[in-house]
């Protein structure tokens, strides 16, 4: 089978990307193997190959919004049948025995294994998934539509309940991408007045058209103060921003798994009045089944630009250079 590889991280446009051909993976102890349809790219896909994000092991093949259909199942796998089509997601495996793992929060689990990071990911023909890790996906979602769900939809959900907006309440959203785009959709389904501040025309544009009640620059201040905010760009610098336009109380959750330095904080004017800070640390089984059921029932649809898996390289240049809006898949057809 073919796969893309990182083996030496360098900026996008030095292609860091390496095709492969390997060995097509034998499934283990409660593993299936997925045989690949479609695969989301996600900034932590990019983050990785440019190494921001050093890799966790030589040649991983990087992808985690995985869509595919079961073709062979290890020993004591039965939640799955051969021919099923299922969703692997970032999260591969946690211990399940860590205090964090025994509280619920496995998110927070201190020996996980991610996949397209820790474990081969689905920029490939096919790879291997822990079945206890992996999801069922409603039927009348197509391959394409389902893929975003998995990362950017599921880490986007979570990061909307840490953002911590009352009903009817005041979110504001910076950057807005693969994962903004879908986080809006819930919030504004479930009656959050949703203003967005991001950079970039295609982003503002797709803002506009899901129906945000105001969208501006990412340094903008909103039209009202702001009972909760995600940051989905990956810009330290923002975080000052987004924290005055905080009404007291109001809470700033930071969604990516990467920022660029925090500049200081000035307390009275960008912390106090209990404003709170606080980041987004992956996600749990349970946060992904609920966000896949949500999104089914309030018709969140991803905004997608297809490549072929072989123009993998070009999908995650775009992504650096903001060429499109909304998220991109790879398809293996
Ligand atoms: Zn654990
Ligand atoms: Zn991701």
């Amino acid at each position: 089978m073919q796969a893309w590889v990182v083996d030496a991280p360098a900026p996008v446009d030095a292609g860091p990307l390496r095709r492969v051909e390997r060995e097509i993976p034998r499934p283990g102890p409660r593993q299936v193997r997925v045989r690949i349809t479609c695969c989301g790219v996600c900034r932590t896909d990019l983050h990785l190959a440019e190494g921001d994000l050093p890799p966790r092991r030589p040649a991983v093949a990087p992808g985690h919004e995985v869509v595919g259909i079961v073709d062979a199942v290890g020993e004591g796998a039965s939640r799955f049948a051969v021919g099923e089509r299922i969703g692997v997601a970032w999260l591969g495996r946690t211990d399940g025995s860590c205090r964090f793992c025994r509280r619920g929060d496995e998110n927070l689990c201190t020996s996980p294994l991610f996949a397209g990071w820790d474990v081969d990911g689905g920029f490939a023909d096919a790879c291997l998934v822990d079945e206890r890790f992996a999801y069922r996906l409603a039927d009348a979602l197509p391959d394409e539509q389902a893929a975003p769900l998995l990362c950017a939809g599921i880490i986007g959900y979570r990061a909307l309940r840490c953002a911590a907006v009352p009903p009817g309440g005041r979110l504001g959203i910076y950057g807005f991408g693969g994962s903004a785009h879908l986080t809006a959709q819930i919030a504004l389904a479930q009656g959050l007045r949703v203003h967005v501040l991001t950079r970039g025309e295609h982003n503002q544009a797709l803002a506009a058209e899901l129906g945000a009640d105001s969208v501006g620059g990412a340094t903008d201040p909103p039209p009202e103060p702001l009972d909760g905010a995600i940051l989905f760009a990956p810009a330290g610098e923002l975080v000052p921003v987004a924290m005055r336009a905080l009404d007291r109380g109001g809470t700033l959750a930071v969604a990516g798994i990467w920022l660029s330095a925090i500049p200081g904080l000035d307390y009275a004017a960008e912390l106090f009045d209990e404003r709170r800070l606080r980041s987004v640390t992956a996600n749990t089984r349970r946060d992904g089944e609920e966000f896949l059921r949500l999104a089914e029932r309030l018709g969140v649809r991803a905004t997608t630009v297809a490549y072929p898996m072989a123009q993998a390289p070009q999908a995650l240049a775009d992504l650096a250079h903001g060429r499109f809006g909304g998220a991109a898949v790879l398809m293996n057809q």
